[in-house]
């Protein structure tokens, strides 16, 4: 079997081109959609997804607005400038960019964020609605990890699917929306880093879909340790021995690691004698492609349908401003 390589950035362009005509035809009513991103330090990776969010936003014609704040400021200042943003009437949606500093509570933006206005559907009202399939923003990042899936299998009604990962952002929401179908739902089983066996669920599973962050947890504990420990295991969490012939998988995790380390744990240096690091997902990609049916690739999976998700949902925080 050879495995049907999921194109992430084709469908991301296929839902912005979409989306162009959409926020044109909502402009015409008078009413400008912008969307505000509060970011509070200067998180380099943080400040990568911003310029992205920025360059996508403003080629389906969405305003884009960078709001800063010093790492040092104050927890009241984030809550100050979100109840701003709230009120005003010239904003349509916001994002708040994680992570926050570690004196910051991300629950309490969480909950002070409008509704109406929660980009990344983040509110426990807008989370609780994916629980009752009564929802019209879900959480970027699983609305396109289920897109994907959808797309690449017409009919999950009672597949064995495993989620690999119970974050509150990713893990949990996914297996929510999987669950949304009371008719043609398939059976989920949700597995974390306490589950015993993971290889016998993987080995299970006719949809897969994994959003652990393990090489990058593994490498960013070796680095905490100074190094001190063995060199860790940096391969993908999912063996491609471990993977069900013919099922399909949503690989949704960035591990930002090594590309090799020497004996001493060090990173193999390239060019400019700088570490050669790279993105992986959780899935051995090659392994499985003479395995699966289908299968996301990282990066250019997951990621590029990620934004696109976002500015739906700054289009549909318009719609429900100006409808109800
Ligand atoms: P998280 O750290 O909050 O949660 C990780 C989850 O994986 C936890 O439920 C944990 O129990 C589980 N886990 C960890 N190690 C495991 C193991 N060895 N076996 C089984 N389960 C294990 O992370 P998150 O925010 O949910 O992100 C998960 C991954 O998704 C990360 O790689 C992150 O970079 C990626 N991500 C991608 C996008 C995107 O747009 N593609 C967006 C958000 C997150």
């Amino acid at each position: 079997m050879s495995a049907r390589i999921i194109d992430g950035r084709t469908v991301a362009k296929r839902i912005q081109n979409q989306l162009r005509e959409r926020v044109a035809a909502f402009a015409e009513r008078g009413r400008p959609i912008k969307l505000v991103a509060v970011q509070v330090g200067d998180d380099p990776a943080s400040r990568m997804y911003v310029n992205m969010q920025r360059r996508r936003a403003e080629a389906v014609g969405i305003a884009y607005e960078l709001c800063q704040l010093p790492a040092t400021c104050p927890e009241a200042r984030l809550v100050e400038t979100i109840d701003r943003l709230n009120n005003d009437p010239n904003v349509t949606a916001m994002i708040v960019q994680m992570p926050l500093p570690e004196s910051m509570d991300p629950r309490l933006v969480q909950v002070r964020i409008a509704q109406e206005k929660d980009a990344e559907a983040i509110h426990p009202a807008n989370m609780g609605r994916l629980f009752y399939d009564d929802y019209k923003i879900a959480p970027p990042t699983p609305a396109a990890a289920v897109m994907l899936l959808h797309g690449a299998c017409a009919d999950l009604s009672g597949k064995e699917a495993l989620v690999v990962g119970h974050s509150e952002i990713v893990g949990k929401p996914i297996a929510a929306m999987l669950l949304a179908s009371r008719q043609a739902a398939p059976t989920v089983t949700v597995s974390h880093v306490a589950t015993r066996e993971l290889a016998e669920h993987v080995h299970r599973a006719e949809v897969l879909i994994v959003a652990a962050g393990a090489s990058q947890r593994r490498w960013a504990a070796f680095e905490a340790s100074g190094r001190k420990s063995d060199p860790p295991d940096l391969r993908p969490l999912i063996r491609a021995e471990d993977v069900r012939e013919g099922a399909i998988i949503i690989d949704v995790a960035i591990n930002y690691v090594p590309k090799a380390l020497d004996e001493h744990g060090r990173p193999v240096l390239g060019r400019h004698d700088a570490p050669e690091m790279h993105a992986i997902g959780d899935v051995d990609f090659d392994g499985v492609l003479h395995k699966a049916a289908a299968v996301t690739p990282v990066p250019g999976g997951v990621g590029p349908v990620t934004v696109a998700m976002l500015l739906e949902n700054t289009l549909a925080c318009a719609r429900f401003q100006a409808d109800g």
